[in-house]
């Protein structure tokens, strides 16, 4: 396993890391969690990633039952969760001081953690002043309650914001943004975020590496029965994935990819998935499973990062044909 700074933070993160989106408590009961968990901690994962949204609750009950059972030691492992949607009721979601402060007692309550090592906004709040958001996550961090916090699906201005706030009454601004990245959603990680790593040494943990799974080539000749698109309450997901024209170009694409990473002895998950480790400020690239054998699998993109050669990222790139414009230099 490869170790990289969160950012310009201290804090050295595996570069895959594990996430409980969708999975836990949906697909992955708490005796297949365990497997999944243990698998991925031996093989050097530090970090798993959760949220208060994540089948409202049950995923971190999950993970802290397990945590609590299996007595790894707490400063081996970091563990996040993130706070927007807590329930239905106005004092229950978004991020207000009352919000972000309930929240977060109520995760490591969950989890069963004196703890967390990382705090995300899970979405901007247009309805509540950013700067009292970085004063609740700053005194998070002064009681000892969270260790760093930062921002999921923020544009670089709110970034940029939150930052200039801290910075302005000297509190702890955000370090991290978890953004979504994979070879379909390039935008905000290639492009729009590029000035904050060096300004402000912004890390990101990208999530669904594998755009929900299409980038494993599963969908290529409709949708199975055990997938993600098949799961009452995600028809939404599946609409985008597989009932869009987008959807199906995707589809298309990942089909030329498959024989690109068959020639370099990988799987196409695993193409996919070394192609987001391939840049410097992706931190961590967080993987998804509903299934050990597919995390087996995922974990296999570590060999497989050394192979992308400069004419091996030229011929995705000419596949993908979405590469974002570099910014102008005048
Ligand atoms: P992926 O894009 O990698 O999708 C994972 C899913 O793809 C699996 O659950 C599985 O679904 C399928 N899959 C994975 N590997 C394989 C394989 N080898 N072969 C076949 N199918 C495979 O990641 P996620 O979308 O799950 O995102 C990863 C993590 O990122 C989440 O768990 C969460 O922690 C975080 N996240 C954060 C968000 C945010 O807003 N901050 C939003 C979304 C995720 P199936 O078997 O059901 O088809």
């Amino acid at each position: 396993m490869e170790y990289r700074r969160l950012g310009k933070s201290g804090l050295k993160v595996s570069v895959l890391s594990f996430g409980s989106w969708v999975t836990f408590a949906n697909q992955l009961d708490e005796k297949k969690a365990r497997e999944c968990l243990e698998l991925a901690y031996d093989a050097g994962i530090n970090f798993f990633d959760a949220a208060e949204a994540y089948a409202k609750g049950h995923a971190e009950l999950i993970l802290g039952k397990i945590l609590g059972e299996k007595k790894w030691r707490r400063d081996s492992f970091i563990i996040s969760s993130k706070v927007f949607w807590g329930g239905e009721l106005p004092t229950q979601r978004g991020l207000s001081r009352k919000h972000i402060h309930d929240a977060c007692h109520a995760a490591l309550r969950r989890l069963n953690l004196d703890y967390l090592d990382l705090y995300f906004c899970h979405r901007p709040d247009a309805q509540t002043p950013i700067e009292e958001t970085v004063r609740a996550m700053n005194t998070l961090i002064e009681q000892g309650k969270v260790l760093y916090w930062g921002t999921s699906e923020w544009s670089a201005q709110e970034i940029m914001e939150a930052y200039s706030v801290a910075r302005q009454y000297h509190l702890i601004p955000p370090t991290m943004e978890q953004p979504q990245y994979n070879m379909f959603v390039r935008e905000r990680v290639e492009k729009e975020y590029l000035r904050l790593y060096e300004a402000i040494g912004l890390g990101t943990s990208i999530w669904s590496p594998l755009a929900s799974g299409v980038l494993s080539g599963k969908y290529a000749k409709g949708v199975p029965s055990e997938s993600r698109a098949n799961l009452p309450g995600y028809e939404w997901l599946r609409q985008k994935l597989v009932d869009s024209a987008e959807g199906q170009a995707n589809i298309r694409k990942a089909e030329q990819l498959r024989t690109l990473a068959h020639e370099l002895g990988a799987s196409l998950s695993q193409l996919a998935i070394a192609w987001c480790m391939r840049l410097p400020y992706v931190s961590t690239t967080i993987l998804g499973a509903s299934n050990a054998l597919q995390l087996k699998e995922n974990l296999g993109a570590l060999a497989i990062l050394p192979k992308l050669s400069d004419d091996v990222l030229a011929a995705i790139e000419q596949i993908l044909d979405n590469q974002p414009d570099a910014p102008t230099d005048y």
